[in-house]
Parts: structure tokens; sequence; C-alpha cells
């Protein structure tokens, strides 16, 4: 399906999809703002936050080998993927090597991203969910619509329905679910072979790798299983532990509207003697998967961003479409923006935008969101700039010109408009003019004053 028809037909539903978004997003977004004015100087802490991103952007390369090294000297494995199927073939044989039957996850879009617990199966491993809303997505056989939150379009009763198959009869009641569900994973997490994680930031000074999580499943997914394997995009890296000190404080905020995560997790290595936990291995692989081609691009500030999920709350595109609409694990204003630079055919997401700028304000890294959408639509705008330049070069001719006024005093029907101007033409009003032109009054001299 084109995002068109995806789109008409999470607008044709019955409702539910966008109140459910609008009750989660609305929560989490007010929160965001509360939280942001207990920062001495938010909007200075945001500027750092930009200039840090991208100066460690800007020495990519650099603190990749840094962090490579240290996460080798503590005792860990790392693995360079140049794209899905190198990241979750060395994940698979990981995972055969070490004779692994049942792999737990906590959230991780870049494992969704490279397809891994496909991947996984096709070797007879089972990959469970252990995030919460991606437990319940991964049983209702969905992909995550929200990069943070990946069920928020379900509703309570969506839950109930898709929990009854285990066993769940406890109602529209949250904390019953809630208890259900840790009864029901926790012996997962006792019998997994390998745990998969995802990595919020790398340090780079130390090797350390930062995953927040507000259900804890994050620290038993890392810490139980003998095999841990963290998996992260190539520029979800810092320098130093003071820049991951203010981007936490910024993640959680913009993320979930807390001053700090539930579950903050820094993992250095594997288990060393006299450690009482961790796993034996840990495997570190960072993923390019089409990253290195914005390096360099006029959209490289894409690669500033921190998954918070805040632009995607914002977004009144989001909010009535959800997620699924845009057809790609990553949703919302930065997946409209960095979908069509990692892969391509996705050139029409920029256009999943109404260049509002509440994707902007929204970021606690400050990209602007809004300059990336229209940066996309200009990288592939051939054959629309082709018709400008045909109406440019029409309207430098006096002749030209004039006749094309002619027509403007039509109204033609929606369904006379051609092809390429109909979808732009749809919802909105063609121009009409009322009466003679403006050459035709000119020569009867009704213009003259
Ligand atoms: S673009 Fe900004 S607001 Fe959106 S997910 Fe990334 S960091 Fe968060």
């Amino acid at each position: 399906m084109t995002l068109r028809e995806r789109e008409r037909a999470a607008l044709a539903g019955d409702g539910r999809l966008q109140a459910s978004i609008r009750r989660s997003a609305d929560n989490v977004h007010d929160r965001w703002l509360l939280t942001r004015t207990e920062l001495e100087d938010a909007d200075g802490l945001r500027e750092a936050a930009r200039s840090l991103r991208s100066a460690a952007i800007a020495r990519l390369p650099e603190l990749l080998a840094q962090l490579a090294d240290n996460v080798e000297a503590a005792g860990g494995s790392v693995f360079f993927a140049g794209d899905a199927e190198e990241a979750s073939g060395y994940v698979a044989g990981v995972a055969r090597r070490r004779g692994v039957k049942l792999a737990v996850k906590s959230k991780s879009m870049v494992s969704e991203e490279i397809g891994l617990s496909e991947r996984l199966q096709a070797i007879g491993v089972e990959a469970i969910e252990t995030d919460l809303g991606e437990w319940a997505q991964q049983l209702d056989g969905e992909p995550p619509s929200h990069i943070l939150a990946p069920a928020m379009h379900k509703s309570y009763e969506d839950w109930v329905r898709v929990l009854a198959p285990l066993g769940y009869d406890g109602g529209v009641d949250a904390n019953a679910m809630t208890a259900f569900a840790r009864r029901t994973l926790r012996q997962s997490f006792l019998e997994a072979g390998m745990g998969i994680t995802g990595v919020n930031l790398a340090i780079a000074e130390s090797g350390t790798l930062m995953t927040v999580t507000n259900e804890g499943n994050g620290r038993l997914t890392a810490g139980r299983p003998p095999v841990h394997v963290a998996i992260m995009g190539m520029e979800r890296i810092v320098a130093s532990w003071a820049e991951a000190d203010l981007l936490l404080a910024l993640l959680s905020r913009a993320g979930a509207g807390v001053s700090i995560g539930t579950y903050v997790n820094f993992v250095t290595g594997p288990r060393r003697p006299g450690d009482l936990d961790g796993p034996e291995e840990l495997h570190l692989v960072i993923v390019d998967n089409g990253r290195s081609n914005v390096l360099g691009s006029a959209s490289q500030e894409a690669l500033n961003c921190i998954r918070c999920g805040a632009c995607l709350n914002a977004c009144p595109v989001f909010r009535q479409i959800g997620g699924h609409a845009y057809g790609d694990v990553y949703s919302g204003p930065i997946g409209a923006v960095i979908v069509p630079l990692l892969r391509e055919g996705q050139e029409e997401l920029s256009h999943a935008s109404s260049l509002c700028g509440a994707c902007w304000k929204a970021c606690p890294v400050a990209i602007p969101l809004h300059d990336l959408l229209l940066q996309g639509r200009a990288d592939h705008a051939g054959s629309e700039r082709a018709l400008w330049r045909a109406w440019a070069a029409a309207w430098s001719s006096p002749r030209a010109f004039a006749l094309s006024g002619a027509p403007a005093g039509l109204r033609p029907p929606q369904s006379l408009v051609p092809p390429p101007f109909r979808e732009w033409a749809r919802g909105r009003e063609l121009p009409h003019r009322e009466g003679a032109t403006f050459r035709a009054r000119w020569r009867r001299g009704e213009v003259l004053e």
C-alpha cells in the first residue's frame, strides 16, 4: 500500500486509534513540559545537547574506535555490521554456537530494523519481547507503532483481548495486567540462553553501554542469561560520562516525562571474577545499515536523534494516523526524516508532515525536523522540480503568462484535475478568479487608480 492508502485506512476507523494515542501522547507530552521546568536553563541545556550530539557525530569514526577498544578491553566482543543481514547473521551465529533455544529481548528499535526476531526464528530460536508494550505487540502479531511506547495505540480493551489467550481474566485493570505479565515473563528470563538489549547511549571513554527502561526488564535481560547481545545504531554514541549525564536528563524527561528513567543500567563488559551476576559473554553489535550515507549530507543532524519519541507525541499527523501508517519501524517526524535517508523507495514519507514545527519544539536535542523534512522533499523532487521549471519558463513569456490566467476563471470539479495535481487539490479549494483578468481590466482602463 502507498502512504496515502495507509493514511486513509488509519483515518477510516471508529476513532479509537486516535483516542488511544491522544490519551497516552498528551500524558507524556504534558509531563515533558512539566519536568522541563525543573531544569535551571532548559533552553540552554537543549542547545548544549544539540552541540554535543553534533560534535559526537562529527567525530564518529574516532569515537566508535575508542568505544570498541574499551569494550574489548573490558572483555566484550564488538562486531561492526554493514547492513541488517550482517547484523542479524552475527547474532544468529552466536546463538547457534551457544546452543540457544530461547532469547529474551528488551525493547530495541534497531533489532526491529534488522529483522532480528525473524532471523532467530528461522534457526529455531524463540525470541520473546519483555517490554510490556512490545510484548503485547508481539502477541498481537504487530510491529511497534511508536519508538518508545510500542503499544500506545492500543485501548484497554485491546490489552484484555491480547492477554486473554494466555489465561488472563482480570478485566480492564492495569495493575492486574501488569502483575499477570510479570508472572508470565519471569520464567522466560530464568530459562533464556541469550538476552538481547538495545543501547540508549554508548560511552566511548569507558566502553560502557547505557540502557534505560521503566520496567526493569532491561536489567534482567542483560544480567540473567549467560550471553548478552547489545545492538546499537552507530550514531548512539557519546564521548564521555558527562555527556551521557546531560542526555539522560533530557531523554528521561522528553521520553517518559520523568526526571530520570526508573531503571538506568550501565554495563561495562561481561561478568568479572567475583561479580555476583552478569553474563559470561557480552557482544556489542554496531549497525550501519545506511547511516554512513547520511554522514556529510545536508541531513546529517538527523543522526543526533536519541530516540526519545517526543516528536511523535507532538506531531498532529502521527496523532491522527498512528505509527503503522508510516510503514516502517521508525514513525512520526523522525521516521519521516530518517527512513528515506536509510532506505530507498521510502521518499513519500517526507510528505507525512504538516511542517508545523511542533516536532522541533518538542525535541530535546533541537533537531530542526521541519527543515530536514523539507530537505527530504527537495532531495527527491525530480518531477516536481521539472514542473516548477516549466512553470517558471512559461511565466517568463508575456503571451504564455496571459494564456495561463484564462482558465483561472473556470472552477473545474476535482475529478477533472489531472493526476499530478489531484492529490494536491484534494482537500483544498482550487484557486479561482472572480471576474475579468487583470490584463483585461487594465486594457479597459479600470485599474488606473
Ligand atoms: S528527533 Fe528529537 S524528539 Fe524525535 S525521537 Fe529524536 S530526539 Fe526525540
